[in-house]
């Protein structure tokens, strides 16, 4: 296939095969703007490079020599010809932005005779010097292999010796003196077609260099894509006064604003702009200096944004009052501005509502509800962990629950530092700043709790070794992390910074607003949360949620007085005991159920039976143990008997969900009783109470049945006695392989499954959910899972359970309402294959309800 492509042979849709780069300067070549000419090596070429073992095509260099022969015309300058020279700049062109990334090289095609050919042309000495020094430092660093910092090193010997400070200050016979010593350090090849060779060839190769490599495994790009190369004909900033480089974008990118916006230097080369030595001016500037310059570039700006549709970010030169365009890309941008831009521009009918939905990402949403970590900050980063709960968060560190209140009711923000988390530590969780654990995974008790409560959360975070005796946390590199030190966490990219790094206030915009209504009105996917507490509710009302997907019971009874009395009734010995515990309880769930109605007025409430791992509210440690054994009034012997006979080695798959209504059905007896004594009280308080009883971690049809009798004989007790009619649903959690794969037997008996893609995930896979924190990350740096299969649903084997599920269901019984409840439901890519399996709703914790409405209208448009 034909490997090299001319500038005018190209458009803007052919970034696969001519990278993001060559394809828009195609593009602007056929607009007509004035982009120096040039030619692109393809993709392809750089795939078959790496295929051969790293070996350029045998026809390739023929081939773009034909190409350049065409650039020469053009220019009307000859590449090697000393007395016209054309040189050329070589630069790497991804299908995918990777902006720095990969390697360039400027100037090419100089040698000692060319230079003095370019001096005696231009007459301009010092210009053609100081591009043959950028040339040859520039050449060794990234073909050669020879660092920069040794040519920057010897500038500064040679100015500091010769009493000169800036590049300014250097004449055309102080650049060639560095030339001299320059050539003491590389042997560089003096023949230009020789230069470009090897030039395309070190493009090719910087696609496989670390940060390369690094960028693209953070940005989820694929690493077969390659890079195309792009070589260009030279225009020269830094001839004169009347020339330079700049950078501007057609819109703010941190705001958002539509108001042209950029940066110049003059005489100066492109990468001083970038690089940022000098400290470039406004580009009104510009106006001043050049008035026709500036307003070409300003009817330029104008055109592409219209062209593309979108903010451009553009580097543009200017080589003795004529202008060129070098570059034009969609600009990178905050999180408030894409989604500014993308709702204005609906406004200006360049785009339609379903585009501007699509140029919102979830990390640009996250700004709209969680403080962040300002990018641009010095950071220290002394740890990585999983990103479990997003947002950014600084305080000082704790190692206790009991420390954190203290901290926190003096005023003071802290971090919670624990190995993990367990029910008892709520309290402390609730007034923390942000939660840091050596353990647990994506949706261990500390990542999902977090998350639901929109605390920032880093799990998992296995290199720091924590000693709670002496308040140290300790980090692989042995920094030491001590009781009273301020840290910050960042829950969105799981880095544990030393200090206070500056953060942006989270708050929402009428844009933001704006945008989400487009996505009500373009999804077909109903939005839930999963919430427990009334505050809960309420804020997943307020963030757009349409009913509670998931109301975990067990989680209503973590606070401190009630865990007691959970404790106690776990720990009863006869039923009467148990009972006894029972009532109490029951008056909890039933004040908690009335006010949950009462916030959901209208929308259905699904409430699980309880699931909890038992252990996880059983007594730890021999202080615990005394404590408890005072308050339940039992010999500490006994409360250790029966701690150890019902503690497990995987609780996670042990003792739990329908498991314990089988074993105590009183225990299901009293929160039916109270779910629906509780919507009697809403429902005679004038509210529309919409219970939906859901049965955990079932695995045959039979448990169903059992328990559903449970509840039906409930359900009528209470609403007898009340004389009052309350619609309610009965359904099962799907959340066992055996489940799905029985999902036609379980589909009579129930009017709505959900997915609980948590524990289908840790039972697909025999990962159990609590220690995967452990050995996931190496496991996606060793590219054996693509992503946190509690993450993002792995749709290969666990989707292909919910999809039997689904179509083998349907075919036994219609008008199932289907729903995913697992931490999946509010993970965009997992959303968009909850929607073509034509589920009816996802539900996800409040704060990612914004995050789910979007996605699931991405999955739609
Ligand atoms: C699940 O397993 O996906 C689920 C929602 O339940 P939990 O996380 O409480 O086990
Ligand atoms: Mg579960």
């Amino acid at each position: 296939a034909k490997r090299v492509y001319l500038f005018n042979e190209g458009n803007k849709d052919d970034r696969e095969l001519l990278g993001g780069k060559g394809a828009n300067l195609c593009e602007m070549t056929s607009m007509g703007l004035p982009v120096p000419f040039g030619f692109i090596i393809t993709t392809d070429t750089c795939r078959e490079y790496f295929h051969a073992g790293n070996k350029l095509p045998g026809l390739l260099e023929q081939e773009y020599r034909v190409a350049l022969d065409m650039v020469e015309k053009k220019m009307g300058a000859r590449f090697g010809d000393p007395s016209n020279p054309l040189l050329f700049s070589v630069r790497s062109g991804a299908p995918v932005s990777m902006p720095g990334m990969m390697n360039t090289i400027l100037n090419l095609g100089l040698n000692d005779e060319i230079a003095a050919g370019l001096a005696e042309k231009t007459g301009n000495a010092r210009f053609a010097y100081d591009s043959y020094r950028r040339f040859i430092s520039m050449f060794a660093d990234v073909v050669m292999g020879v660092p920069g910092e040794k040519f920057e090193h010897e500038i500064e010997q040679y100015k500091q010796a010769n009493g000169k400070e800036l590049d300014v200050d250097m004449t055309a016979e102080d650049w060639q003196a560095i030339i001299a010593i320059y050539k003491t350090i590389v042997d560089f090849p003096e023949d230009p077609f020789t230069q470009l060779k090897m030039a395309v060839e070190a493009v090719f190769q910087s696609w496989h260099t670390p940060r390369a490599i690094f960028y693209r495994e953070m940005n989820n790009i694929a690493d077969t894509l390659g890079t195309a190369v792009n070589v260009q004909a030279m225009v020269f900033g830094n001839f004169g006064e009347d020339s330079g480089s700049g950078v501007a974008f057609t819109r703010n990118p941190s705001t958002g604003e539509r108001q042209f916006f950029g940066e110049i230097l003059f005489n100066a080369a492109g990468e001083d702009v970038v690089a940022g030595i000098r400290t470039p001016l406004p580009v009104e500037a510009l106006k001043e200096r050049m008035p026709e310059v500036y307003d070409e570039l300003y009817r330029t700006q104008e055109l592409l944004e219209k062209h593309y549709r979108d903010m451009q970010d553009m580097e543009f030169t200017i080589q003795q009052g004529r202008f060129y365009m070098l570059q034009t890309r969609s600009g990178k941008r905050t999180g408030r501005a894409a989604v500014k831009i993308a709702v204005e521009m609906v406004g200006e009918n360049l785009i339609t509502e379903g585009e501007a939905l699509m140029r919102v990402s979830p990390e640009h949403v996250e700004a709209f509800l969680h403080p962040t970590v300002d990018p641009r900050a010095k950071k220290d980063i002394v740890a990585t962990g999983l990103p479990a709960s997003p947002g950014g968060a600084t305080g000082e560190i704790v190692f206790s629950a009991e420390e954190a209140e203290e901290v926190a009711k003096a005023g003071r923000p802290v971090i919670l530092v624990r190995r993990e988390t367990t029910p008892e530590d709520i309290h402390g969780m609730k007034v923390a700043a942000g939660i840091l654990t050596e353990l647990g995974g994506m949706t261990s008790h500390a990542a999902v709790v977090a998350r639901g409560m929109g605390v920032c959360a880093i799990t998992g975070c296995g290199s720091l070794s924590i000693n709670y005796a002496d308040g140290i946390a300790t980090t692989e590199d042995g920094v030491e992390m001590k009781r009273g030190d301020t840290i910050t966490l960042d829950g969105t990219s799981g880095e544990v910074m030393l200090g206070d790094i500056p953060k942006a206030e989270a708050s929402s915009s009428d844009d933001f607003q704006t945008l989400l209504s487009w996505a009500d009105k373009h999804r077909r996917l109903k939005v839930r949360a999963n919430a427990e507490t009334p505050e809960d509710a309420a804020k997943a009302i307020e963030l757009g949620a349409e009913g509670i997907g998931l109301c975990r019971t067990e989680h209503m009874f973590f606070e401190a007085e009630r865990i007691e009395k959970m404790r106690a009734m776990i720990l009863s010995e006869t039923k009467k005991e148990r009972k006894k515990y029972l009532k109490e309880l029951r008056k909890f769930q039933r004040d908690d159920m009335f006010e949950l109605f009462k916030v959901m007025d209208g929308l259905p409430v699904t409430i699980r039976l309880l699931d909890p791992p038992l252990h996880e509210f059983l007594p730890h440690g021999e202080d615990d143990m005394q404590a408890l054994a005072k308050a339940v009034d039992k010999p500490v012997e006994k409360v250790r008997e029966i701690t150890e006979s019902l503690s497990e080695v995987n609780p996670m798959l042990g003792f739990r969900g329908c498991r314990l209504s089988i074993m105590y059905p009183e225990i299901t007896e009293m929160q039916v009783q109270a779910i629906m004594s509780a919507a009697a009280d809403a429902v005679e308080a004038g509210y529309k109470a919409m219970p939906e009883i859901m049965i955990p971690l079932v695995v045959n049809v039979r448990e169903i049945r059992m328990i559903t009798e449970i509840i039906d004989k409930g359900v009528q007790k209470v609403l007898r006695e009340r004389l009052v009619s309350v619609p309610y649903k009965v359904g099962t959690m799907m959340e066992t392989p055996r489940a799905t794969l029985g999902a036609d037997r379980l589909a009579p008996e129930v009017e709505f499954m959900s997915f609980g893609t948590n524990d289908l995930t840790q039972m697909t896979y025999g990962f159990s959910r609590d220690d995967v924190g452990k050995f996931i990350p190496s496991y996606i740096e060793k590219k054996l899972v693509e992503d946190d299969p509690f993450v993002t649903l792995d749709q290969r084997a666990v989707g292909r359970l919910m999809e039997m599920a689904v179509s083998e269901s349907r075919k036994a019984k219609k008008g199932i309402k289907y729903g995913i409840c697992g931490e999946h439901g509010g993970d965009p890519r997992s959303i968009r294959f909850c929607h073509n399996l034509g589920l009816d709703y996802v539900s996800c914790s409040p704060f990612r309800v914004p995050i789910a409405r979007i996605a699931a209208a991405q999955a739609h448009v």
